[in-house]
């Protein structure tokens, strides 16, 4: 994407390189703060969403989603998909498989914060099913 749109008020950062492979699309990373809580500012372009993925801790952990911009999704592993707008807030505890992301049709951002637990890592699975994805509106 030649020229990425102003969106929050919140900085797009730099393509996410380091994670690429784990999202189909472009997305951008920009750290707010790396302490006490990890937290970023991750911007989708539309039709981008992250694989599968578990955020794994033997204690504590999980992430919470702040939604700032645009039109997204968040789904859990066996249930609906959850449209997101500005303001949304999603909790999601370890060890649940999930994905997010942007609707097909919208920009979408959002703050992530890796809430801090014990034993934690990031389990990256299979991409979100392109005929499942295509059906959210
Ligand atoms: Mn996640």
């Amino acid at each position: 994407m030649q020229n990425t749109p102003q969106l929050s008020a919140f900085p797009l950062g730099n393509k996410n390189d380091a994670y690429a492979k784990y999202f189909i699309g472009q997305s951008y990373l920009a750290p707010l703060a790396l302490k006490p809580i990890p937290t970023f500012n991750v911007t989708f372009e539309p039709g981008c969403r992250n694989n599968w993925h578990i955020h794994h801790a033997s204690r504590g952990g999980g992430q919470l989603l702040i939604c700032v911009w645009g039109r997204g999704y968040y789904q859990e592993w066996g249930k609906p998909a959850r449209e997101l707008k500005p303001g949304d807030v999603v909790v999601i505890p370890p060890g649940v498989k999930h994905w997010h992301g942007a609707a097909k049709d919208s920009w979408f951002q959002h703050i992530a914060q890796e809430i801090p637990g014990e034993d934690s890592s990031n389990e990256w699975l299979e991409p979100v099913d392109d005929e499942q994805y295509g059906k959210l509106g």
